[in-house]
């Protein structure tokens, strides 16, 4: 079980800000996230677009600002669980939480900050028949840990950035990559889909062009991919593991079954503190709705330091909370 003050469930700009906003306040913080990685829609989704309306930074590109917020709370020493979706909320008698995650990770926590903002980003998948029994056993839809296809026969599906760079990436680590893809050219970076065609010119990767994903076959466990070419003829490949990497979509998941008040797929919230109708659960950034709200990075940083004001009674139920500037109090790490 881990043990912190305050759980932020997404990782997101707006959940790492509110890192440091807490950590002023003494308050420790654990985050989870669905994703492999911090930065929610900035690294997911456009990680190299410029930024223009940040304060202070007339331009910034999205990942780095993440990597800056990152930066920004290191002295805070916040904890992370990545690659697992909460499931879970549970109410202690004392009023606190324990969160559950889809990997049975238990967290403990006096307050819970949903920062999920557009919600857990689930898969494309590819519509074969027991796609589903091969999950979990070969068929994964992200690489949270590339040292499990080590020495592994990996098959790659998908055109755009995730397929082109994770292929790159495990032909230094599988024993065998092939990647497929339904058309002949890809959607991705031109520069990542030079070095793919290197790759395979070089024979150190299958590129298998014009095809499509068939069957997945095996013992309980995945063995074997089937494919069929533009002139339907099948041809099957030896797998330990098949990617299909089709890109994301939000979905609001598990957040709707946990007895908030919804609207619009976002939770409604007291602007006062950002609270929602449950004591000790909080809702900041893209994921919150009230009259007049944007859904604006800048917008989710205002709340997160507004909210965690208001969080502290929870954590220091004994203490008055008393404001003071970083200019006169400095950032005292933990
Ligand atoms: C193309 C594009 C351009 C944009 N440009 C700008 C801009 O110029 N300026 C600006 O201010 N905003 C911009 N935005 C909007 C901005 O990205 C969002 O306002 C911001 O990402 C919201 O941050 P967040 O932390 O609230 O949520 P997100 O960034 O969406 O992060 C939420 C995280 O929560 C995780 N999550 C959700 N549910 C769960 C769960 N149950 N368990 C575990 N994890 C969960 C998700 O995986 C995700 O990583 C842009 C958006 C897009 C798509």
């Amino acid at each position: 079980m881990i043990n912190t003050d305050i759980c932020i469930i997404g990782a997101g700009p707006v959940g790492l800000f509110s890192v440091f906003e807490a950590g002023l306040l003494k308050m420790r913080c654990h985050l989870i996230d669905a994703l492999p990685q911090v930065g929610g829609q900035l690294s997911e989704i456009y990680p190299q677009k410029p930024i223009y309306d940040i304060p202070g930074y007339p331009e910034v590109k999205a990942q780095e600002l993440v990597d800056n917020l990152m930066e920004q709370i290191k002295p805070f020493k916040p904890t992370f669980t990545l690659g697992e979706r909460v499931d879970h909320l549970d109410k202690q008698e004392d009023g606190s939480f324990i969160v559950t995650t889809s990997d049975k990770t238990h967290v403990h926590a006096q307050v819970i900050v949903i920062a999920g903002g557009l919600g857990c980003f689930e898969p494309r998948k590819p519509a074969l028949e027991n796609l589903e029994a091969f999950e979990g056993k070969g068929i994964t839809y992200m690489v949270k840990d590339p040292e499990t296809f080590r020495g592994k026969k990996v098959v790659l599906a998908g055109g755009g950035d995730s397929a082109l760079d994770w292929t790159i990436f495990l032909s230094n680590v599988a024993e065998k990559v092939t990647l497929v893809h339904r058309n002949e050219t890809f959607r991705g970076a031109p520069d990542s889909a030079a070095k793919v065609f290197d790759l395979a010119n070089q024979g150190k990767i299958d590129l298998i062009l014009s095809a499509n994903l068939k069957e997945v076959s095996g013992n309980g466990v995945l063995d074997t991919v089937t494919l069929q070419d533009k002139s339907k003829v099948d041809f099957k490949i030896d797998a330990d593991y098949l990617i299909p990497l089709f890109g994301l979509s939000p979905k609001l998941g598990p957040i709707a079954d946990w007895g908030l008040s919804i609207d619009k797929n976002a939770i409604e919230v007291d602007t006062r503190d950002y609270s929602t109708g449950v004591e000790r659960i909080y809702a900041i950034g893209d994921i919150n709705t009230y009259p007049g709200k944007l859904k604006l990075i800048l917008c989710g940083f205002h709340e997160g330091s507004i909210m965690m004001q208001s969080a502290f009674k929870y954590v220091y139920p004994d203490q008055k909370l008393s404001f003071k500037y970083t200019t006169v109090n400095g950032v005292n790490a933990f």
